[in-house]
């Protein structure tokens, strides 16, 4: 769906029902919304809040990804909240971490605000009124609701949970077996002594082609081209240390997310700076865990700057484990064709399948594909621009929460939050029941910049997405930064009387 001035769906009006009125309106279950509403309750207690969600559960991608072997790709030292120790290993299980959002949600008693199967179709801003409306269609009963609210917090995500990105190729229709995407992974699927053909080489692959290949008959990852790689051991020595020792689990955590927080910088700051010897430490120290003879230039050296995508992360190098074993092979070709019994490529071979996986990623959902007004004016969000990665100008009471894409998602969450509550205790002080992010008089002229710079991050989705995505400015506080190490010096100063927030 295009964000050009969405059109809010038309409504019988005498038929929705009045939910009430919050303070603060969350939109999203997952790990941001719920870090979002943590924070609330203990930054800027006494508010009223509600969450609403989709889905029919809490826990956003978790919930939605329960293929097999799915886990996260970064450690969980720092993909955990900064209020909440993880205990377990770095790289997770999607259940293990449903586990720890569930403790969160627990010990906060935060699930008495959720409303799940709540669909946000539209928000309409009235400055008389200084609220938002927000239209719902509930999944379970089909009403429509409506709920007002004096501050809207999107923590939407950025892909839509229905729709993953699935390409039409010739002769899918022929095609005998089955086809899947990973997002809508059949619960009862049963991949013993199948042939299955995973469609893509990021994240989605490398955690699942380990996990089904012992089972399945033979497991190919069909890749166009390849990405990098990097395999870590599961067991964090440093975390065996501090957990032997008598000490407090907070150190523990605190300690290992430093670490981590540092590694990645470093990560990061490499990529940018030497990308030559990163490229060559990432090939390099795959080299080894290898099929031996394998053609490493055709299948495992990428044709892009490491971390212009996500470095998938191979904990123990279990993906290269089921290459050597045999339980699994990679073809690197471009698909020409699905024929009765599986796919044909480009240099004439078919790889035979009685499964086809089509890891081939998201469709981007640009701030939960809301229609919002203000004022009774549609808002067109390709000709609006992002304040810090937070806000959008021109459009009032709102913010949203978008993660680090290098960096653990929830770093950010962690850091958006705490910008928001200072926000609203601001606006509290100064007896402002409004913040519009504004462009100053010598904003006015800047130049206008893609929401994201390819030559910065380019993977498929966000390439694909760009035009219908707000834009960025040349200067702060009209930029995006994608990195943490900037961040967290940023966004806890910034000046929130900067003249690019205009209260009333
Ligand atoms: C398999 C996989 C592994 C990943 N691993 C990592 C990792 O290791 N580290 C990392 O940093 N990131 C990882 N990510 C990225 C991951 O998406 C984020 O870390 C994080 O989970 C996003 O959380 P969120 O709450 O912002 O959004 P989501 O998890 O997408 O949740 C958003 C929720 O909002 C709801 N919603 C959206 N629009 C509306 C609407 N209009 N009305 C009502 N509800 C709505 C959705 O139903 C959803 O439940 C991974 C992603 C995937 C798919």
């Amino acid at each position: 769906m295009s964000t050009a001035a969405r059109t809010a769906p038309a409504q019988d009006t005498t038929e929705i029902e009045e939910a009430g009125h919050v303070d603060v309106l969350i939109v999203g279950a997952g790990v941001s919304g719920i870090g979002a509403a943590r924070h609330l309750q203990d930054q800027f207690p006494g508010r009223t809040f509600v969450i609403l969600d989709a889905q029919d559960n809490r826990g956003g991608t978790w919930w939605t990804h329960r293929y097999p072997g799915v886990r996260s790709d970064s450690d969980l030292f720092t993909y955990g909240y900064r209020f909440k120790p993880w205990r377990g290993p770095s790289i997770a299980a999607g259940d293990e971490i449903l586990a720890y959002l569930d403790e969160v949600l627990d010990e906060n008693d935060l699930r008495q605000h959720i409303r799940y199967q709540h669909r946000v179709m539209a928000a309409s801003w009235s400055t008389e009124d200084r609220r938002w409306s927000v239209d719902v269609t509930r999944a379970d009963t089909g009403q429509q609701v409506r709920f007002t609210t004096g501050f809207l917090w999107m923590c939407q995500g950025y892909f839509n949970h229905e729709k993953p990105y699935e390409p039409r190729w010739e002769g899918m229709d022929r095609f005998a077996g089955l086809i899947v995407h990973p997002q809508r992974w059949p619960e009862d699927l049963d991949v013993s002594g199948k042939r299955i053909v995973v469609i893509g080489s990021g994240a989605t692959a490398a955690t699942l082609i380990p996990a089904i290949a012992g089972k399945a008959e033979h497991v190919t990852m069909l890749q166009r081209s390849p990405s990098y790689w990097f395999a870590p051991p599961t067991t964090h020595e440093l975390a065996v240390t501090l957990r032997s020792l008598d000490i407090p689990e907070e150190w523990t955590y605190e300690i290992l997310r430093r670490q981590y927080i540092q590694l990645t910088d470093w990560l990061a700051r490499t990529a940018q700076e030497a990308p030559g010897d990163l490229h060559t430490f990432l090939i390099e120290s795959m080299r080894p865990l290898l099929p031996e003879g394998v053609d490493i230039e055709k299948h495992f050296t990428p044709r892009y700057r490491p971390w212009q995508q996500r470095i998938a992360i191979v904990p123990d190098g279990d993906l290269f484990a089921v290459l050597r074993e045999g339980k699994a092979s990679i073809v690197t070709d471009t698909i020409e064709s699905f024929t009765e019994h599986g796919i044909k490529v480009s240099s004439g071979e078919e790889i035979p399948a009685d499964i086809v996986v089509s890891a081939t990623g998201f469709t981007m959902s640009v701030l939960g594909d809301v229609a919002f007004t203000v004022d009774g004016e549609p808002v067109d969000l390709t000709e609006r621009v992002t304040w810090r990665g937070i806000m959008i100008s021109g459009v009032p009471n709102m913010a949203y929460i978008f993660g680090y894409f290098r960096h653990s998602w929830t770093l950010r969450v962690d850091l958006v939050s705490d910008l928001v509550c200072r926000l609203l205790a601001h606006m509290q002080d100064r007896g402002a029941t409004m913040v519009v992010p504004t462009l100053r008089p010598q904003d006015q002229d800047m130049e206008l910049r893609p929401w994201c710079d390819p030559e910065n991050f380019n993977p498929g989705y966000v390439m694909r997405s760009q035009h219908i995505l707000f834009k960025q400015g040349d200067r702060e506080p009209w930029t995006h930064l994608l990195e943490h190490e900037q961040e967290r010096e940023i966004l806890p100063k910034a000046d929130l009387e900067d003249g690019t927030l205009v209260y009333r």
